[in-house]
């Protein structure tokens, strides 16, 4: 809530791309429980934030913390995977689904990790494997249920509508059990029914405790999920605050009219 320590605190992220600077020294801070967006023009730096927080792009210099119960942590400079097993799950900006695969196994592609056995297990099939894959599909089809895909667990990915891919991703991610959520335009292309879905669910997320990170365009999904907005422009922080403040901004105002 308001006042607690943040979960993930960024500090003077710099993102060099050859002469451009995908982010110039961006500060942020995202207190637990909340669902804080990141917004801006296209080009602003965005999608360079997600994937400097989730160690796809390494920062040419700044800081990514992330402080749990469990302990403080530098994020920066470790690998997508240690990264993601330290908490931190993400959907892209474009679908990234295994579209030959059910939407069951997706998930379950997900929960790999959660697989403890050993090669040996895995060969001889030993009671204790066939318990853990019993628990995984189970756990799977939980989270199908939660995102609203109960009904569709054997459907291919690659025949699913696209806004129920927008889900099936989610719950791929939501499979790593995070702290921290990080949603890369998730209404990006979806009707207004699958957009209310869509708003449904993560606010289900944050409510469950899970702290989400969400890139969007579509300002009234912004305005009616977000507990507070930090707003990017040329990988600059324009400015920061209730979604509400950050509507009436007059530097928001000019950045968008000027895309
Ligand atoms: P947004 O998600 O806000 O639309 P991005 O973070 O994708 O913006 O891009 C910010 C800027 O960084 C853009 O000018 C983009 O062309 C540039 N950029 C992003 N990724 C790379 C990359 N891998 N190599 C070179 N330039 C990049
Ligand atoms: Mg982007």
């Amino acid at each position: 809530g308001a006042g607690a320590d943040p979960l993930l605190r960024v500090e003077s992220a710099l993102m060099q791309f050859g002469g451009l600077k995908a982010l110039a020294g961006v500060d942020l801070a995202v207190r637990p429980g909340t669902i804080h967006g990141l917004i801006g023009p296209n080009g602003s730096g965005k999608s360079t934030m997600m994937n400097v927080l989730t160690g796809i792009y390494k920062p040419t210099d700044g800081a990514v913390i992330l402080a749990t119960a469990g302990g403080t942590q530098r994020l920066d400079g470790r690998t997508p995977s240690e990264i993601a097993l330290s908490g931190v799950a993400r959907t892209f900006q474009n679908v990234q689904l295994f579209r030959e695969m059910t939407a069951l196994e997706n998930v379950l592609v997900g929960l790999h990790h959660a697989f403890r056995g050993t090669i040996v297990d895995a060969i001889l099939s030993t009671p204790r494997r066939r318990r853990e894959e019993r628990e995984a599909r189970e756990r799977a089809m939980a989270i199908l249920e939660f995102v609203g895909l109960g009904g569709l667990a054997q459907v291919e990915a690659r025949n699913l509508p696209y806004g129920k891919q927008r889900l099936l991703e989610i719950g791929r991610a939501l499979a790593l059990d995070p702290v921290l959520l990080l949603l890369d335009e998730p209404a990006a292309g979806l009707t207004a029914p699958d957009i209310a879905d869509l708003t449904a669910i993560i606010r289900k997320i944050r409510d469950a405790g899970i702290t989400v990170i969400l890139i969007e365009h579509h300002m009234d999904v912004v305005m009616g999920l977000c507990d507070r907005v930090s707003v990017l422009d040329f990988g600059h922080k324009i400015a920061e605050g209730g979604a509400r403040e950050i509507q009436e901004n007059p530097k928001v105002i000019e950045a968008y009219l000027g895309s």
